[in-house]
């Protein structure tokens, strides 16, 4: 029989469905996927070292560098971007019923490393950390526009998950609101503060590494783990034991420290499943947020090995066919 399972943070329910479960091993990619097929440098990439004149024409935004003509990760402006950054953030209300604003906000693409078939999960862990570095100054320096409410930090690898683009890269949009779906996830999370006078995502932690059944990696500072509800086979979440509201909370030893689990994890995924595609998002509290004692702000990894369909856009319920304990003790060993 199949079983429904609630994720105690966001109520969300999914159907964890037994008798359609694969083994784990059945998730791997049967046609190699491997970077190694991929030339290390591509003349048509606007990401790759030397093809600058390929980027949008504002340039460069913000680079860490090893050396004087040596980076190691840049930030540039989306070419396409959902929202700009001209504009203000007034409402226009038409006919009593619909709410209407410009596109303001930012779109910013992080160039990851200057290596054009490179991957989180293959990079050393030094250079893994100047990514989070970079997430975190960009992340602070956003929240001092008045406009923006939050940011979202976001990485899609692959064409199942939304990018065509060979060059590892992750991107990240400054919205001038909090979107409904991070609402949502602060609502209940106050909610069951005022129950229990204490953080969901705490709680979680301390049961995941009591039961120990879904922990994929531990570190000092970290935890990751497939999620007893996880909606999809092989999501895993990684979060900082240290409670913080927000991401741009995050200190030097703990981006030491998420550089290590969060290759590290990635590389499980890449070698285990033959570079599944996936999307991974830093689920933060907005700005205003920050130092609150209800959120907690986290990872959330998601390999797109499954394609959603009606029910799930019907419901929002999720069918997993895969067993959340069995994945996990599958990217541990
Ligand atoms: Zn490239
Ligand atoms: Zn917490």
């Amino acid at each position: 029989m199949s079983e429904l399972r609630q994720n105690p943070a966001t109520k969300k329910w999914v159907i964890i469905s037994k008798e359609r479960a694969k083994r784990p091993y059945e998730y791997t990619n049967k046609k190699k996927n491997l970077l190694d097929e991929l030339p290390p440098y591509s003349e048509t990439c606007p990401f790759c070292p030397g093809n600058e004149d390929k980027l949008p024409e504002e340039g460069i935004i913000y680079e860490r560098k090893k050396s004087d003509n040596e980076w190691t990760v840049r930030v540039v402006p989306n070419k396409f971007p959902a929202l700009t950054r001209c504009g203000n953030v007034e409402r226009e209300e038409i006919d009593n019923l619909f709410l209407l604003m410009a596109g303001v906000g930012c779109h910013e693409v992080i160039i990851e490393n200057p290596i054009h078939n490179t991957t989180i999960g293959l990079l050393p862990k030094e250079d893994v950390a100047e990514i989070i570095y970079t997430y975190r100054e960009r992340f602070l320096s956003l929240s001092k526009d008045k406009r923006f409410k939050t940011v979202i930090i976001f990485k899609n690898h692959g064409e199942g998950a939304g990018t065509s683009l060979e060059h590892p890269h992750s991107q990240l949009i400054a919205t001038p609101i909090v979107p409904q779906h991070i609402r949502h996830r602060i609502h209940e999370a106050v909610g069951y503060y005022d129950d229990w006078g204490k953080c969901v995502y705490c709680s979680s932690i301390e049961t995941e590494l009591k039961q120990k059944e879904r922990i994929v990696s531990e570190t000092e500072h970290f935890t990751a783990f497939v999620p007893f509800a996880a909606a999809l086979p092989f999501e895993t979440t990684i979060i900082p034991k240290r409670h913080a509201a927000t991401f741009g909370e995050i200190n030097d030893s703990e981006i030491s420290d998420l550089s290590k689990i969060l290759s590290n994890v990635l590389r499980t995924l890449y070698r285990k499943l033959n570079n599944p595609d996936y999307n991974y998002i830093i689920h933060t509290a907005p700005f205003s947020d920050k130092g609150e004692d209800y959120y907690h702000w986290h990872i959330e990894i998601l390999p797109r090995l499954t394609k959603l369909a009606g029910f799930e856009m019907g419901s929002g319920i999720y069918i997993n066919t895969s067993i959340p304990e069995e994945c996990a003790s599958f990217l541990q060993k």
